[in-house]
């Protein structure tokens, strides 16, 4: 490093440049003896200066095309590495040999492939609810901002489990947990495939159905209504699990917030309304 930092002063702001700089001299360095030793001895032979003068320019040139070239991967990492720090994706990093550049080609295309892991899971995790696996708020959020087309027609249900605490209070927080991720993997299997689910918070969940009319989003929630009753998921002796639900359709991302707002409120018509029941709002 101390040579390095010693000749900084030469083209302080190009490597390249230095080590061309470095090489010129090197390169004319026989040249530079000779034309001395003739000067010193007070003659002058053409016959010997003008093929050395031919073989240094000859010799710089081809210098300076080879050193450009190897030193060409230098500069692909380091444009890689700008990439990487500015949060960027980095296409495929090119293979290098078992020398230093092929090493420092290896540890960008590890620094490239760990920063992108680690995006996506930290992606990933912000728009997940982490016991369920389905999507959180924010996840629910991001999808519909982009799924739902204002030219159509879409619903939105908001789920209740109904009287979950009980679960809770009765087997334990644990089981209640096992409930919340048995629930949501039904939700899943029963809901369409362009379809989303989300867990709204608690055991309260959020259904998107893009293109879906209120008619037919009743009757998907109502089989899942049903499906739940035959198929218990609480323990053996407790009462099957039941949800209260809210649904309502809605044209385009800008009525998102209103469509939520009446989702909850046919919600909470379903429970004032006895529970276990689908309430819709048109
Ligand atoms: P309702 O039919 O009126 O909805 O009654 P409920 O008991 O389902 O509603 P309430 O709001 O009284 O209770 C919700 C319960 O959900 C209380 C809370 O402890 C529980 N809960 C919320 N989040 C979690 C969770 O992540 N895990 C577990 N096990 N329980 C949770
Ligand atoms: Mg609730
Ligand atoms: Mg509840």
């Amino acid at each position: 490093m101390r040579f390095y930092h010693a000749t900084r002063w030469v083209f302080p702001r190009s490597y390249h440049l230095r080590i061309f700089a470095i090489c010129f001299g090197a390169v004319h360095l026989p040249i530079a003896v000779f034309c001395l030793a003739e000067l010193v001895l007070g003659q002058w032979d053409w016959a010997v200066f003008l093929p050395l003068l031919g073989a240094t320019l000859v010799g710089t040139g081809a210098a300076i095309v080879a050193l450009h070239a190897m030193l060409a991967p230098i500069a692909h990492a380091t444009d890689l590495l700008r990439t990487i720090q500015r949060g960027g994706r980095v296409p495929a990093v090119p293979v290098g040999g078992e020398d230093l550049v092929g090493e420092l080609l290896t540890g960008v295309a590890r620094a490239s492939a760990a920063t992108a892991a680690r995006i996506t899971t930290l992606t990933d995790a912000a728009g997940k609810d982490m016991l369920t696996g389905l999507l959180n708020r924010r996840g629910f959020t991001d999808v519909a901002a982009h799924t739902l087309r204002a030219d159509a027609t879409s619903a939105i249900a908001l789920l209740d489990l109904d009287h979950f605490k009980a679960i809770n209070d009765r087997f334990g927080h644990d089981e209640g947990d096992r409930v919340l991720t048995a629930f949501a993997r039904r939700l899943e299997a029963g809901l369409r495939k362009g379809d989303s689910a989300a867990r709204w918070g608690g055991e309260e969940f959020a259904i998107l159905m893009p293109e879906t009319d209120l008619e037919d989003a009743t009757a998907i929630i109502e089989r899942l209504r049903l499906l739940l009753s035959l198929d218990n998921i609480s323990a053996a002796d407790s009462p099957a699990l039941t949800f209260s639900c809210g649904v309502t359709a809605l044209q385009g991302y800008q009525s998102f917030d209103a469509a939520l707002v009446k989702a909850d409120q046919a919600l909470y018509a379903a429970k004032r309304g006895g529970r276990d029941r689908v309430e819709r709002r048109r």
